[in-house]
């Protein structure tokens, strides 16, 4: 027997209406390209989603239609996420830190009818234009005087505010209402390996992701909380938080491209920001700026939890940020294929009495499974493996809101028990904590052992001096692999290959102790801010290891 509730779509566009009809004076502030600081609230939001809505539909976007966005986190461009996901089109959301060979190969790949871009990347699309056949619109996010000002060289070109000049308010427009099942956005990974592929989120899948996100025992949001989105809106629609904002009435804080430690310092003070999000480096850029002008974090900010994915959280990070800000580190983890929450590191109530070492140790694991997420771990033959906290394996997970195949993939990504594989290694222990070891394709393998590159890093980045850390596996003769770290100093540190290795003494397993150290001015990072493996892979792949 069927249930006789009412059978209701969970569209993204219903997160908008329910911000704007009870929230709608909470803001949303935007630092601006030019500098000055943007402010609006919900019921604005909303009123120009509704007119930019009517105006692309005007311009021919209809459902199924690819919009694509090459852009920091603004207000336009959350403007642009609620318009066009809400008429049934197709948001792809680009990282503009994708080479010109990916870019030209994801745009075509998607084939994207309508590109709007942060005026500062004008110069990249006006050298791309002529190979991007499928897009008939080009319009700049920015001021109309300052779209002006820059002139680009595009065809079909026009400025984002001129949309609105075109297209007064119509107060008889609602959003349209379809199947929960159609497409949203579209974000392609980072492609380090390959041609990025393409994950399609559903309104379904996304809703559900944010009803999980906002709960507190996961990343929380709540009428009461400033949310700094440092994570940007083209990675994973910034892990999901901007949909969470508008369902729970938060306040929201966009950095637009200023995510140096100095602005994003003044964000959290003068906005009173309770939640931020972001990778690891964005929260090292910042306590270099602390440090460097003897701040009082603790002070001045009252950031409750910052959340940290994307790549390990190290400990002195999380240590830093319990110490000197008052903030709990909220170690999460989850990928572009996964919406991404798959885990987060809360503490459960039997840990109340536990030391600050203590709970860091905790800290340092991925975290616990949401609702909704199913994970398993699982051996060389496919074979589950115990939660019993040691046994590492292949981490694979199935959910509502995990790919099922790739933009116009063939199929074939899950498993027989419908779980897909991540890529990870990773232990689960009996709390159900998941602690990542490693990426496979990272992992070093010397003589039939694993040491995780992560945990390498983690111990390396401790050491005073040490600003950043890369470890990789080089062939060797007799082990397989060993290990090479490769160390970025702090400014004016003085650190050599003995300090180092003398500091991870007794910290590592001494099998584990890099075979080399070396030095180098700064690491390679991936467009989402990871180390790029692949490219110190190959910058040393000749690097002779001493012996
Ligand atoms: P990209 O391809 O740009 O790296 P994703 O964000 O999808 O994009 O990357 C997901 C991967 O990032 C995961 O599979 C995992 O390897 C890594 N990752 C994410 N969060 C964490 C974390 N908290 N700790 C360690 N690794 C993480």
């Amino acid at each position: 027997m069927l249930g006789q509730m009412q059978d209701k779509p969970l569209l993204i566009s219903s997160l908008l209406e329910h911000a704007e009809r009870f929230h709608p004076n909470v803001e949303i502030v935007t630092r601006t390209a030019e500098g000055p600081i943007h402010r609006c609230n919900w019921r604005e939001l909303g009123q120009r989603s509704r007119r930019l809505a009517l105006a692309l539909q005007k311009k021919g976007v209809r459902q199924g239609s690819m919009v694509a966005t090459l852009a920091t986190n603004t207000y336009r461009h959350l403007e642009l996420y609620f318009a066009v996901m809400g008429i049934g089109a197709v948001l792809h959301t680009i990282n503009p830190r994708l080479s010109p060979a990916h870019l030209e190969y994801i745009v075509n790949h998607a084939e994207d009818e309508m590109l709007f871009f942060d005026l500062a990347f004008a110069p990249s699309v006006e050298k791309l234009q002529s190979r991007l056949p499928t897009v008939k619109r080009f319009y700049a996010l920015g001021d109309q005087e300052s779209v002006e000002a820059v002139a680009p060289a595009i065809r079909d070109f026009a400025g984002y505010e001129t949309l609105f000049a075109d297209t007064p308010a119509d107060p008889s427009f609602t959003w349209p209402q379809f199947d929960e099942r159609l497409a949203s956005t579209l974000c392609y990974t980072s492609g380090t390996t390959g041609n990025p592929k393409g994950v399609l989120y559903s309104h379904r899948s996304t809703v559900l992701h944010n009803q999980v996100i906002s709960l507190s025992d996961s990343l929380g949001s709540s009428a009461d909380a400033t949310i700094l989105l440092v994570v940007p809106l083209f990675h994973v629609n910034a892990w999901g938080l901007p949909y969470a904002a508008a369902m729970t009435g938060a306040k929201l804080v966009l950095p637009g491209p200023h995510l140096d430690g100095e602005s994003i310092y003044a964000l959290l003070r003068d906005e009173r920001v309770t939640l931020a999000a972001g990778v690891p480096t964005i929260w090292q850029m910042l306590f270099q700026y602390v440090d460097a002008n003897g701040l009082k974090p603790r002070e001045e900010l009252c950031l409750k939890d910052a959340v940290v994915g994307g790549s390990a959280a190290p400990r002195m990070m999380i240590e830093r940020f319990d110490r000197d800000f008052g903030t709990f580190l909220l170690h999460a983890w989850g990928m572009t294929e996964m919406s991404p929450l798959g885990v987060v590191c809360r503490l459960l109530p039997k840990h109340a009495g536990l030391s600050a070492e203590q709970r860091y140790d905790i800290q340092m694991k991925q975290g616990r499974a949401v609702y909704g997420v199913q994970l398993k771990i699982v051996g060389e033959e496919g074979q589950r493996l115990p939660h019993d906290g040691k046994a590492s394996g292949r981490l694979m997970v199935s959910g509502p809101w995990i790919v099922a195949r790739y933009f116009k993939g063939d199929g074939g990504l899950l498993d027989s028990e419908g779980f897909f594989d991540t890529g990870d290694i990773a232990t689960i222990d009996a709390d159900g904590y998941v602690m990542l070891v490693d990426r496979s394709k990272d992992v070093i393998k010397s003589g039939g052992e694993w040491i995780s590159s992560i945990d390498l890093e983690n111990a390396a980045v401790g050491c005073p001096g040490i600003a950043m850390a890369a470890v990789i596996a080089l062939p060797h003769p007799k082990w397989q692999e060993r290990p090479l770290l490769i160390c970025v100093k702090k400014p004016g540190a003085e650190v050599d290959k003995a300090t180092v290795l003398a500091y991870l003494d007794g910290k590592i397993a001494k099998w584990w102790t890099p075979d080399d150290v070396v030095f180098v001015e700064s690491l390679p990072l991936t467009a989402t801010g990871k180390l790029y493996k692949l490219g110190l892979r190959q910058a040393f792949k000749d690097y002779p290891l001493p012996g």
